[in-house]
């Protein structure tokens, strides 16, 4: 069978490029004799690769001297506590912006370590808006403010950067991270798990500044403290060594690409090509307010909800898959992460007129 279009929110689409280049390299990496996944993460080969996935991360983002990049595991929701046990810092509390189960769940960890103050929610109208930021109640002396700037499964981002001040800015962008350009200098840290947007599931990046780190709670276990893995360049114990080096190769194509601008000018086109259709027939419709229209993440419903396994079960006869929505949006969702190709996006349009045409 060729290779068919994965709408997957995650673990998600990786580019063919890649998986060819791993499978050329599967079982001898450069002459090397050896694979990637038998090396020592201690040799020059491995420490040379993972050296490298981070050089490249750096440029691709702009990522500044001053902040520490680390590639650890347990997944975004691990940081659900490690931003906590380490950003306190003996203040009192911390800011929450809720957009959406993502927000609900960081808010939760957090509560187990330290007040937490919800600046504002969005669960009024079932999460499908972002609060604006003249809505927020914030407090000054906040250990950090935390937001989710692209909620998955609600399908609801932020486009613009909350203005903290002094109050460091905490950002999980699993599923947004290189898919737009950001200004990292504004944030305090930035985490995101890398089977949305990056490679493979079993890779957290986190890039924190470095005054931000040592400062953990009593009782932190030893490898939820980020200084502990930046003072040995995330090889305390083992890291991940496989996922990163997929990771590594993303990045290498990123940039051959043409880095985030280029990646961002075709997340605005594959964005606009699918909600544009959405938009232009009644018989679709997309819940999110418009101004918040995630770029990664497509929920939309049919009009009539009996319709659903028709629809789902066509798409795949083509070759249209995972396009299931969340059991708590219901519809459908396409994920559109940089990997998923135009030509992925096109094909799912022209089926959703096709049905439409059929049905209406
Ligand atoms: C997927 C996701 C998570 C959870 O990631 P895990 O790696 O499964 O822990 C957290 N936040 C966001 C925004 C996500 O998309």
């Amino acid at each position: 069978m060729e290779r068919i279009y994965n709408f997957s929110a995650g673990p998600a689409v990786l580019p063919r490029e890649v998986l060819e280049q791993a499978r050329d390299e599967l079982v001898n990496w450069q002459g090397c004799g050896m694979s990637v996944m038998e090396m020592s993460h201690r040799g020059k080969e491995y420490m040379g690769i993972q050296a490298e996935a981070e050089a490249d991360l750096r440029e691709l983002l702009g990522i500044p001297g001053n902040y520490k990049v680390l590639f650890l595991q347990g997944g975004a929701s691990m940081q659900f506590s490690m931003v906590p046990l380490n950003l306190y810092r003996g203040k009192a509390s911390a800011d929450f912006l809720d957009t959406g189960v993502w927000s609900e769940k960081a808010i939760a960890e957090a509560s187990r370590y330290g007040a937490v103050n919800v600046v504002a929610s969005s669960r009024d109208k079932n999460y499908t808006y972002a609060p604006t930021q003249d809505a927020w109640q914030t407090d000054p002396n906040a250990a950090f403010l935390h937001y989710t700037p692209n909620e998955t499964i609600g399908g609801v981002e932020i486009f613009w950067t909350p203005e903290t001040g002094e109050v460091p800015l905490v950002a999980d962008m699993s599923s947004t991270i290189l898919s737009r350009a950001i200004d990292v200098s504004k944030f305090g840290l930035i985490y995101a798990g890398a089977q949305k947007n990056i490679g493979p599931a079993g890779v957290t990046v986190v890039i924190v500044r470095e005054d931000l780190i040592g400062q953990t709670l009593p009782g932190t276990p030893t490898l939820f403290d980020y200084q502990l893995h930046a003072d040995n360049d995330s090889m305390y114990n083992t890291p991940p060594t496989y996922g990163i080096y997929i990771a590594g190769l993303v990045f290498k194509l990123l940039k051959d690409r043409g880095g985030i601008a280029a990646m961002e000018r075709q997340n605005l086109l594959k964005a606009d090509l699918l909600y544009g259709c959405l938009d232009a027939s009644g018989f679709y419709s997309s819940p999110v307010a418009r101004e918040n229209r995630s770029r990664m993440n497509v929920p939309f419903t049919l009009k009539d909800a009996a319709l659903d396994e028709d629809f789902l079960k066509g798409a795949k006869a083509r070759g249209l898959v995972q396009l299931k929505g969340h059991r708590s949006v219901g519809g459908m969702r396409a994920s559109i992460y940089n990997a998923m190709p135009v030509e992925g996006v096109q094909d799912h349009v022209d089926n959703i007129k096709e049905f439409e045409k059929t049905r209406s």
